[in-house]
């Protein structure tokens, strides 16, 4: 499996000047969870000064926003549908997220 590209990203990002430290945000809904998301970024830096890196990862929590009756809710395990109405026309309005946060 290769890595996702906003992970390959962040590793060219840190490259040129290793940090110690890095948090890094990721969104419930994202493609990879937290597991994957460090297997792929172990075999990224794998032999690189990267590797000694320590790596946090922050959970951001997944907001939809029903199309029909326009309830904000939190989608439970990656489900669409609207808990109010069972709409399953949901716009994301957050959750999608992998971005570093600081280093
Ligand atoms: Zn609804």
């Amino acid at each position: 499996m290769s890595p996702h590209p906003r992970l390959s990203a962040i590793r060219n990002q840190l490259h040129q000047n290793p940090p110690a430290r890095v948090v890094l945000a990721l969104g419930e809904l994202f493609p990879l969870d937290e597991k994957q998301l460090r297997e792929q970024w172990r075999e990224l830096v794998a032999g690189t000064p990267l590797a000694d890196l320590a790596l946090t990862v922050r959970i951001l929590p997944a907001q939809q926003q029903c199309m029909v009756c326009f309830l904000k809710y939190h989608p439970q395990k990656k489900e669409t549908a609207c808990p109010q109405c069972g709409s399953v026309g949901a716009k994301i309005l957050s959750g999608e997220e992998l971005y570093l946060e600081s280093f």
